[in-house]
């Protein structure tokens, strides 16, 4: 039976392939639909150590495909994974093989999910014309990390009230010269207590100088976004 199947063949999946085949667990790793994950869907790269200066997205991934392969990681391309199962034989894998249309039930004995995440947009108009992977020459972005240092000195506008919006704008402040939190609601919301993480809250409990938390109609959002989309 096989040792390691890894779901997922973005940096995290790449990561996790290169150091098991390392230590001779030859993973099978299965791409899913989206092979290299969301960098292959930017330009360029530029926080990526090792990379003075920058790398294309695209590139990156074949780069990690590359060194996942040379250690003896066996890549199942166009395998989407359909359910996982836990068996007294292991891992019982059921594998949509999208380019012959078949789907199998392979049985490791560990799994690795890498299987990230992606951005939820507001579904504004402009939003997907705007939005192509480009964040620095569009003018709006779904990853503060990424592109926020391509906003120096220029305001910000966070369209969110979650989390993560927190933490984005909390991030930008070190950047933009200001930075508006767009939300829905009159007042911050209560985070269930199981829900709280410490660093999370900042922007709500103890604005930074530059963050502000202002309560806004329900009509400013679209005008807001609306301004960062220019
Ligand atoms: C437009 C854009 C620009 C970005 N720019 C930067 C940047 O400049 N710098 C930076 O640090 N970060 C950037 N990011 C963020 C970065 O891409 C993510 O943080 C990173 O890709 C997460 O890696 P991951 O391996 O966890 O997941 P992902 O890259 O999301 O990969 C997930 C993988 O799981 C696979 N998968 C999902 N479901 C299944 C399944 N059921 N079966 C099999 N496989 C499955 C997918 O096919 C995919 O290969 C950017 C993101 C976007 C969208």
């Amino acid at each position: 039976m096989p040792a390691l199947a890894i779901i997922g063949s973005g940096p995290a999946g790449y990561t996790a392939a290169i150091y098991a085949a390392r230590a001779n667990l030859e993973p099978v790793l299965f791409t899913g639909r989206q092979a290299g994950g969301q960098l292959t869907t930017t330009t360029e790269v530029e926080n990526f150590p090792g990379f003075p200066e920058g790398i294309m997205g695209p590139e990156l991934m074949t780069r990690f495909e590359q060194q996942a392969a040379r250690f003896g990681t066996v890549i199942r391309q166009g395998c989407e994974i359909v359910s996982v199962e836990k068996t007294a034989a292991g891992f019982a894998l059921k594998i949509n093989d999208l380019y012959q249309g078949t789907e199998t039930v392979e049985v490791f004995q560990a799994v690795i999910v890498a299987t990230g995440a992606s951005a939820r947009y507001a579904g504004l108009p402009g939003e997907s014309e705007f939005l192509d992977g480009t964040g620095k020459k569009t003018g709006l972005t779904a990853c503060a990390t990424c592109d926020g240092a391509f906003y120096k000195n220029v305001p910000v506008c966070v369209v969110g009230g979650g989390d993560t919006a927190c933490e984005e704008a909390n991030f930008l402040t070190k950047f933009a010269s200001k930075v508006y939190l767009v939300h829905r609601r009159d007042v911050p919301w209560p985070i269930p207590r199981s829900r709280r993480c410490g660093t999370r809250r900042r922007p709500v409990t103890s604005p930074t100088p530059r963050a502000s938390w202002r309560p806004l109609s329900s009509r400013i959002p679209r005008t807001a976004a609306s301004l960062a989309l220019r």
